[in-house]
């Protein structure tokens, strides 16, 4: 095993670039949980320059801090030198794969390969919904259709709701994910996903994941797919809801569509529509705190990752009063779901699941009727 990196003109420029001057540090879900100065990005940033002038050894215990990160992205938007933390860190944990220190995602990688899922499940639910040729397709992801079944099931309806002539696919995971935590997507995969879409007919493939979304948007491997790329925020957001909520409800920005994406006015176009008394949080949009789940960071700490959820659900509780979490961002929904605490009254939805919920709440006859 290598333990030196070679480090190319791009990264020695990003490291002489850092002042240390720490403002990422008030940004960072890690930091702000562990107070450990390795997890944010200026201790990273710092720990290179030393590895890169050879003052300190490439050791296992230096590949593990780069995977402490959820790749949020609030250390970039807050960097007045202009430097990119996450990107570093994804570069450098390939980097570090190559040096020979392999880390649990290669099991994640045999496992998506084996079974097309992150989670090496076998069965799916079976929403009952067509798979056919359709103007629309909609792309389910690995976090939706096996750990937020019932999310996604309210998904589909509103769908079906609001007369959208669409279908699901016999979707594979699109394996973004693995080039962000030190390996590479799964070509095969992207093929498959690209037949199973072609065979739709289809025009528009659109998202509930955000991070299914850029690499369906971003990902060479999808380059040739052809097909507008929506998030289902951007593909609702000129629609016209008949229902409404008098609660308060409050929106969370998920990293990879706010931050990432840049999408942070489709969500609230729809909000607005249906829910007059809409408070954001103190931190929101590009400052919006993450909720601990990108980046391979759950999967690696999963114990981390929900305790940085349940900062920021308190955050949200304190900062809006809400009776209402809204997001839409399957990762997000489950990360906040498993923090939440049974004192905590707050409900927490993805956007298009409560949607549907306010439609049929409209279709139950009130007591009185029912009476
Ligand atoms: S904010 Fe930017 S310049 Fe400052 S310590 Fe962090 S990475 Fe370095
Ligand atoms: S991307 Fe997020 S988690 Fe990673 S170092 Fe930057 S602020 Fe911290």
């Amino acid at each position: 095993m290598s333990t030196q990196l070679q480090f190319d003109e791009k990264k020695r420029k990003a490291i002489a670039q850092c002042s240390r001057c720490g403002f990422c540090r008030a940004v960072c879900p890690i930091f702000d949980l562990t107070k450990r100065p390795m997890t944010n990005a200026r201790g990273k940033m710092i720990l290179l320059k030393e590895v890169m002038e050879g003052k300190l050894p490439l050791t296992e215990a230096i590949a593990q801090a780069f995977l402490r990160c959820t790749t949020c992205m609030n250390c970039t938007t807050n960097c007045p030198s202009g430097v990119d933390p996450q990107e570093m860190v994804k570069a450098m944990r390939k980097d570090m794969v190559g040096a020979g220190f392999d880390n649990l995602f290669k099991a994640m990688g045999e496992t998506v390969e084996k079974t097309g899922n992150i989670y090496g499940e076998t069965e799916r639910q079976d929403w009952g919904h067509q798979k056919g040729i359709a103007p629309v397709v909609l792309f389910l992801g690995c976090v939706g259709t096996y750990r937020e079944e019932e999310s996604i099931g309210e998904t589909l309806q509103l769908l079906d709701i609001l007369k959208v002539d669409f279908t699901l696919i016999d979707e594979v995971c699109c394996s973004g994910v693995l080039d962000d935590v030190g390996y590479t997507m799964k070509g095969d995969l992207a093929r498959r996903n690209i037949q199973e879409i072609r065979k739709t007919g289809a025009k528009t493939l659109i998202t509930t994941c955000p991070y299914c979304y850029r690499v369906f948007k971003d990902h060479p491997s999808y380059k040739d797919l052809g097909l507008e790329i929506k998030h289902i925020t951007q593909f609702l957001k000129d629609f016209d809801f008949e229902v409404k909520t008098d609660k308060k409800v409050t929106y969370h920005d998920p990293c990879d569509l706010g931050r990432h994406a840049g999408i942070y006015e489709e969500p609230r176009e729809i909000i607005r529509k249906i829910a007059p008394n809409f408070v954001e949080p103190r931190r929101t949009r590009e400052n919006a705190m993450c909720c601990g789940a990108g980046g391979g960071f759950r999967g690696a700490f999963a114990k981390e990752s929900v305790k940085i959820a349940r900062n920021r659900l308190s955050q949200i509780i304190d900062e809006t009063g809400a009776e209402i979490l809204l997001t839409e961002c399957p990762s997000c929904l489950h990360n906040f779901k498993n923090a939440k605490r049974q004192k905590q009254k707050i409900e927490i939805y993805n956007l298009t699941e409560f949607l549907a919920r306010l439609y049929r709440e409209r279709e139950r006859p009130s007591t009185k009727e029912a009476a």
